[in-house]
């Protein structure tokens, strides 16, 4: 029989680095908290046309990386239905704003994920095809604020407080607008205009953007195409009164807090609905996939999903790369336990487990014996696992008194069990 493994692209996650990703994510909850947001957690697979019209049918995610099927009917009264593993999260929380009717309380709705996606992309160290995302979304009706340019600096304030929190140094923020809805076909004839005579030298992804989604072509890598790059209009030029203010407002904002950026005005996202500001964190540490999270606004999503008026910004950060950039920068250790206990016969069990009960009511981390009750691989066990091992043996057994060895110092001592409980 062939063995069976995780699916490519898949992994499993193992102690000791389950712990660097809890503390990671008791991190964001603590952070967000400060900000008043609260947790949403919207179902793994949702209806295929939600991503359709949420992210995108000529995306890369929607057109050739999304897990489809069709989950057929159970019962007559029954429609099969075409379902897909969620490839993000933004338009599973922006369904979930329409269909609890969250625009009618009137506030702004501030809630962030914490949660496993899919994409069938192809796996490399840092892209994998389940992968997971730290997300938020601010979305909300216009009267409670949710235009304001202060919600984007607040959402960039938190994100450089949450990576410098995490330890997470050498970051950068790069940050453009990608103006209103009017700007934006403005700007796109614009760049069919400039990409006409030029695009034939173009590598052949870009000859294929520059008809089909000329956005694109900005954020190409081909190196051979960068100079052409720069040389194609800017969409700054092209941004009415309003969108330029509030561009000029996120930034007053940041710098006022001191939060570090770099316009990028090639930072572009190739998606309609997607408004005014964009951005994205990178780290250098992170060889060819240096994103570690992406995000903006998109004040037209809600109502391209049937939903309500509903402004928002969000972003969604990619938990395994933070975990790869904190695993670059420390070097992790398995956690010790605080007491090793060895019973050294049959006999000690039943108080080895007592013993045990007690201390990790005191929230200490207990081992407890191997049950070899062999005094000298108590010993090496021990010294693997735990700061100190507790002896328990008859003579401990009777008199009370447990012989405890701390492994840093190699001091023995003997004490009253009541003293260490
Ligand atoms: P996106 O939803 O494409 O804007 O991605 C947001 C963030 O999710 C990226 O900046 C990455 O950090 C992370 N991400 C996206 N796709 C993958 C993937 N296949 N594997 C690991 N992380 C990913």
């Amino acid at each position: 029989m062939s063995t069976l493994k995780a699916v490519r692209g898949t992994r499993d996650l193992l102690p000791p680095e389950t712990e660097l990703w809890n503390h990671v994510e008791a991190t964001a909850r603590r952070v967000f908290g400060h900000y008043n947001f609260g947790e949403i957690r919207t179902p793994l697979f949702e209806d295929t046309s939600l991503f359709a019209r949420g992210v995108g049918e000529e995306t890369d995610i929607v057109s050739k990386e999304m897990y489809t099927w069709e989950d057929r009917a159970r019962a007559q009264s029954e429609k099969a239905q075409s379902l897909t593993l969620r490839p993000e999260n933004t338009a599973g929380v922006v369904r979930a704003y329409i269909e609890h009717k969250l625009g009618d309380t009137g506030l702004l709705q501030k809630l962030f994920y914490i949660g496993p996606q899919f994409r069938r992309e192809r796996p490399q160290k840092g892209r994998y095809r389940q992968f997971w995302q730290i997300g938020a979304e601010v979305i909300g009706p216009i009267s409670a604020g949710s235009e304001s340019p202060l919600r984007d600096a607040e959402v960039l304030e938190m994100l450089a407080t949450f990576l410098n929190e995490l330890g997470i140094e050498g970051w950068t923020l790069e940050i453009n607008s990608v103006g209103s809805a009017t700007d934006r076909p403005r700007y796109i004839a614009a760049l069919r205009e400039a990409l006409a005579p030029v695009k034939h030298l173009m590598c052949e992804d870009n000859q294929r953007r520059a008809e089909t989604n000329p956005l694109r072509v900005l954020d190409s890598k081909d190196p051979n195409d960068q100079e052409l790059i720069n040389n194609l209009p800017k969409i700054a030029d092209y941004l009415d009164e309003e969108s330029k203010a509030h561009f000029e407002q996120v930034l007053a904002a940041l710098d006022a807090c001191g939060v570090p950026y770099r316009v990028n005005p090639r930072l572009v996202r190739g998606l309609d609905y997607y408004t005014r500001t964009t951005f994205e964190f990178t780290h250098g540490g992170l060889g060819a996939q240096n994103a570690l999270l992406g995000g903006g606004r998109y004040d037209g999503l809600s109502e391209n999903i049937g939903g309500p008026k509903a402004p928002g910004i969000g972003f969604a950060m990619g938990e395994d790369r933070l975990i790869l950039t904190l695993q670059a920068e420390r070097q992790q250790t398995a956690t010790l336990a605080d007491y090793y206990i060895a019973p050294l016969s049959i006999a000690q069990n039943p108080a080895a487990l007592e013993l045990a009960r007690e201390l990790r009511r005191k929230g200490l981390r207990i081992e407890i014996g191997d049950g070899s009750f062999r005094l000298k691989k108590s010993f090496e066990l021990a010294n693997k696992l735990a700061k100190k091992i507790i002896l328990l043996g008859e003579d401990e057994a009777s008199t009370g008194i447990l012989t405890v060895k701390d492994f840093a110092t190699a001091e023995q001592t003997k004490v009253a069990r009541a003293e260490i409980v």
